[in-house]
């Protein structure tokens, strides 16, 4: 059975290697069996722009257009690692960027889906980060140095709290319930999928009177929780898990 596939914070890194190679190689298998895939963000450690010939970034693209070129409709959320990903890299991958909060139907069901570290209103020095890097005109301005410029910016500045621009800990606040609920409200939703917090769990509650779930995806340095949706079915599962599942004999025969 045709399905959706969620995944998010990859962190893909060229300290890693093999972690690349394990997502790569799993986006295949998955990809035969997907007609959707979502990346909901930092699918990289630093993105610095579109130009930067790092060749795992490349390899990275060229991993997401073989999976375009076979149908598979892609759809990307930027996030706090990545969010200068940009119009050359949707031309080289086939992907569409969402918006912050993006609402799909999911097989009948409306599903807001977003990166997570929005939800994270807690973190109020983060918040505040967040809104300068965003910024149009500054990132333009960043974007129009040179690669060894932009590196060095990244590494170089601090924020308040001794972290690096772009490294800043995804975990160190978890997503804020009110703030869940308001945004599920706000978007007409019962069921919410992100990452971000590197906690992966289906979380049930009630809003306003209904069942609701918010799903969180896990992040790819040790673990790799990927949320896979059928018709029939909801699985918050290791990669590794779905790829057995997907390729069992019973399994091909439909
Ligand atoms: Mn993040």
């Amino acid at each position: 059975m045709r399905g959706v596939l969620f995944a998010s914070d990859l962190h893909l890194s060229p300290q890693r290697p093999d972690r690349a190679q394990v997502f790569f190689e799993f986006l295949e298998v998955a990809g035969a069996h997907a007609e959707a895939v979502y990346l909901l963000g930092d699918l990289v450690e630093f993105w610095l722009g579109d130009d930067d010939p790092d060749p795992l970034h490349r390899a990275l693209v060229d991993a997401l257009n073989t999976l375009t070129a076979r149908g598979v409709r892609l759809s990307v959320s930027v996030g706090n690692r990545d969010f200068l990903m940009g119009p050359a890299f949707c031309a080289g991958t086939g992907a569409a960027l969402l918006p912050d909060y993006h609402v799909i139907d999911l097989f009948g069901r409306r599903t807001l889906l977003t990166h997570g570290d929005l939800l994270c209103v807690k973190d109020v020095q983060y918040q505040q980060f967040r809104r300068l890097v965003r910024d149009p005109t500054k990132q333009q301005r960043f974007l129009g140095q040179t690669l060894e410029q932009r590196r060095q910016i990244a590494s170089q500045t601090r924020t308040g709290t001794q972290e690096s621009m772009l490294a800043k800990d995804d975990f160190i606040m978890d997503a804020d319930e009110n703030e869940v609920a308001s945004v599920m409200s706000a978007h007409q939703v019962t069921h919410l999928i992100h990452g971000h917090t590197h906690r992966p769990q289906i979380h049930h509650f009630t809003l306003a009177g209904q069942p609701a779930q918010r799903v969180v995806l896990g992040d790819w340095y040790a673990g790799n929780e990927v949320l896979w949706c059928t018709p029939a079915a909801t699985s918050l599962l290791p990669a590794q898990d779905l790829v057995t599942t997907l390729t069992r004999p019973t399994a091909s025969r439909k």
